[in-house]
C-alpha cells in the first residue's frame, strides 16, 4: 500500500539539509508520496528506510507481462477496487483454448478465426489477446496441439497441464517465449517451480481455499517464483466473484503480497455459451487478468473486448484521436472543411455519417483535449481562434482550394469570429446532430 507523505517523512533523516533541492525533508516526502520526484534524490536515506520505501512503492497487484513473438500481454499493476477511484491500469487478457485430443486440423480451424479477428472501435484494434492448449486427460498430443497453434498464431500462450505435459509443450515454444503455465498445486509445487524457473515462465497456483492459496504463493515465492498467477478453483459464478474479489481487496485494501497477483478465470469451463458469455463478462468486471473461453464467435467477442475497453480505459482521460485533417471518401480541393473536436466519439460519429453518406470531405480535427464539441466551447478548448491557428498548422490552405469551412451547428456562435480569423474562407454552420451531416451534405453543400 502506499504510503502518506508523513510516513515517508517519518523513514527520511529529518535533518532539512535541502541536499535534494527541496527546503524541508517534509516538502521532499509530500512530493515523493506524490510520486513527483525519485527517493534517489535524497543521498542520506538509509538502506533500511530505503528498503522500506521501496516496497512500499510497489503495485500491491504484481505486475508480470507473457510474451510470444513480438506479441506480448502486460497484466496486474492495478491499484484500486473500483476503476472510479482512479483507473485500472492492464486489461485482461482474453484467451480462447484448445485441447490436446482434438486433431490438429480442428485445432488449427478453431484457432485461425480468432486469431484473424479484429475490430475497429473508435480508432482503436480491438483483438483476441493469445491461446490456452490444455491437456485433458483423454489422451491427445500435448505438443501436437501447441504446434497446431503455432502454425496459425503467434500470441502468447497458456500451458494447461500437468508437469510432464508442460515440458513437451514447452519444447514446442520459440526462444523469447514467456507463457504462462498452469498450474502448480499443493502436489506439485516444486516441480512446477523448477520447471517455471528454468523456462522463464509465469506460474499459476490453484488452490481451493484462501489459506490454501496464501501457503501456495508464499511456498512459490520461496523456490525464487516472482511472477505468480492466482487460480482459484471456484467455478460458479458466486464462487469466483467471491473468490477474486477476496484476494483483491487483501492485496489492495490490506497490502497482503501473498495475494497480490493476478488472477486467471476460466469462463469456458461453464461448456455452454451462453454461460460462458456472463462469466466471461463478470471476469472482465471483477478482477480477472487471463480470462479463458471454449467459444469464440465475432458476435460474442466483440461485446466482450468494448465491455473491456469500456472498463480500462483511464474514466479522467477522454479516448482522443490525433488532431490533424483527415481525409474522408477521398475528397478534392474543391470539398469543404468540416471542423470538429478530437473526442474519440465525436470524430467517429461524424466521420461515420460522412462516409456513409457517399460524399467526400475534409475533416480538421482540433486539439480541444479530447472533449467533446458542446463541452470543449464551454471549456474555452474549442474556440475561433484554436480553430483557425489547427486549419493553417495542418495545411488547410494548401488542401482546400474552394476555401469553405463548417462549423458545428451547436458553435454556430463561433462563426463571426471565424471570419475574422480566417477572411479567405466562407465560414458555414452545420447541423447541429452528427445524423443530419448526410442530407446538410446533399442540400446545402453540393
Ligand atoms: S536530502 Fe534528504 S535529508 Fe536532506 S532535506 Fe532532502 S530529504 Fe531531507
Amino acid at each position: 500500500m502506499a504510503l502518506s507523505g508523513i510516513q515517508i517523512y517519518k523513514l527520511l533523516p529529518q535533518t532539512n539539509c535541502k541536499d535534494c533541492g527541496f527546503p524541508t525533508c517534509l516538502a521532499f516526502a509530500m512530493k515523493l508520496a506524490a510520486k513527483q520526484v525519485e527517493l534517489a534524490a535524497c543521498p542520506h536515506v538509509s538502506e533500511e528506510s530505503a528498503a522500506k520505501l521501496s516496497a512500499a512503492s510497489q503495485p500491491p497487484v504484481r505486475p508480470l507481462t507473457i510474451k510470444a513473438n513480438g506479441n506480448e500481454l502486460k497484466v496486474g499493476a492495478e491499484t484500486v477496487l473500483f476503476r472510479h477511484e482512479k483507473k485500472f491500469v492492464n486489461h485482461p487478457g482474453l484467451f480462447l483454448r484448445v485441447y490436446a485430443d482434438e486433431s490438429p486440423d480442428a485445432i488449427k480451424a478453431k484457432v485461425q478465426p480468432a486469431d484473424e479477428f479484429v475490430v475497429d472501435y473508435v480508432g482503436m484494434d480491438l483483438t483476441m489477446d493469445g491461446f490456452a492448449v490444455q491437456a485433458n486427460g483423454n489422451g491427445g498430443d500435448f505438443p501436437a496441439a501447441v504446434r497446431a497453434v503455432r502454425e496459425v498464431s503467434h500470441r502468447p500462450l497458456i500451458l494447461i497441464g500437468g508437469v510432464e505435459d508442460l515440458k513437451a509443450g514447452l519444447a514446442e515454444l520459440a526462444e523469447g517465449e514467456r507463457p504462462l503455465l498452469c498450474c502448480a498445486t499443493a502436489d506439485n509445487w516444486q516441480e512446477m517451480a523448477a520447471l517455471a524457473k528454468e523456462n522463464n515462465a509465469v506460474l499459476a497456483a490453484e488452490a481451493s481455499t484462501v489459506d490454501g492459496m496464501v501457503d501456495l504463493t508464499e511456498k512459490l515465492k520461496g523456490a525464487g517464483i516472482k511472477d505468480i498467477v492466482l487460480s482459484p478453483t471456484q467455478r460458479s459464478l458466486k464462487g469466483t466473484l467471491v473468490a477474486n474479489t477476496i484476494s483483491r481487496r487483501m492485496a489492495l485494501k490490506k497490502n497482503f503480497r501473498p495475494l497480490g497477483y493476478p488472477i486467471i478465470s476460466y469462463p469456458g469451463d461453464w461448456g455452454d455459451p451462453a454461460r460462458e458469455l456472463v462469466a466471461a463478462g463478470q471476469a472482465i468486471a471483477k478482477y480477472g487478468s487471463f480470462v479463458v473461453m471454449d467459444h469464440f464467435a465475432p458476435e460474442t467477442a466483440y461485446p466482450l473486448l468494448v465491455l473491456r475497453e469500456n472498463i480500462y480505459t483511464d474514466p479522467q482521460k477522454p479516448i482522443q484521436v490525433t488532431p490533424g485533417i483527415y481525409e474522408i471518401n477521398d475528397p478534392s480541393p474543391e470539398d469543404p472543411l468540416l471542423v470538429t473536436t478530437n473526442f474519440s466519439i465525436t470524430y467517429f460519429s461524424v466521420a461515420n455519417e460522412v462516409e456513409g453518406s457517399g460524399n467526400s470531405a475534409w475533416m480538421l480535427v482540433t486539439d480541444a483535449e479530447g472533449m467533446s464539441v458542446l463541452t470543449a466551447w464551454a471549456a474555452g478548448k474549442f474556440d475561433a481562434e484554436r480553430i483557425a491557428k489547427d486549419a493553417i498548422r495542418f495545411g488547410a490552405p494548401d488542401k482546400v482550394s474552394n476555401k469553405r469551412i463548417v462549423l458545428p451547428g451547436h458553435t454556430a456562435v463561433l462563426s463571426g469570429e471565424l471570419e475574422e480569423e480566417l477572411p479567405d474562407w466562407k465560414v458555414m454552420v452545420g447541423p447541429r446532430e452528427a445524423v443530419d451531416i448526410p442530407s446538410y451534405m446533399k442540400n446545402v453543400l453540393n
